[in-house]
């Protein structure tokens, strides 16, 4: 199973924001979509960062709620690991659990085409192994 197989079943669509946007914005749209992480694109639409729920919370940990007027760009990840639809499941779980982040853009052929998430990728895992044990259990009792 590949990624292309997550992206299938999910809106196609990439939600970005710019590096002028304030904090308060990404946090908007972070509850608004109900999703964990924004990639950031420049002008051209190529990706200059990723910027987390947990980069807000640690922003404001650090420095109190004032920072929601901060921009993007003073607090995104610049250097973006990123994975590609080829790419097996099993390898972008280990690759997130490795580096500690939950959050791969997709990129192909040069285009960023979309966002998995550790939670993709687990309920990916737990169908697939919900498949397997029903074909199983159906194999056993048929003889
Ligand atoms: P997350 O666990 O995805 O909320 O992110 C934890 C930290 O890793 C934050 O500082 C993010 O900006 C950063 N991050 C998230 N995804 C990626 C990624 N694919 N490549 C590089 N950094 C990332």
């Amino acid at each position: 199973m590949t990624v292309a197989s997550i992206l299938k079943q999910k809106p196609n669509r990439l939600i970005s924001v710019g590096e002028k946007d304030s904090l308060a914005d990404v946090a908007a749209i972070l509850t608004r979509e109900n999703i964990g992480a924004v990639t950031v694109l420049d002008g051209q639409g190529e990706m200059v960062g990723i910027v987390s729920e947990r980069d807000l919370v640690r922003q404001i940990a650090r420095e109190g709620a004032g920072v929601l007027g901060n921009s993007v760009a003073s607090v995104m990840t610049k250097s973006v690991v990123c994975c590609t639809p080829e790419d097996s499941i099993e390898g972008t779980m280990a690759l997130m659990t490795e580096r500690r982040f939950r959050h791969l853009p997709v990129r192909s052929q040069g285009r960023i085409i979309g966002m998995i998430s550790i939670g993709d990728v687990v309920k990916r895992r737990v169908e697939d192994a919900e498949r397997e044990a029903a074909s199983l259990r159906d194999y056993i009792v048929r003889g």
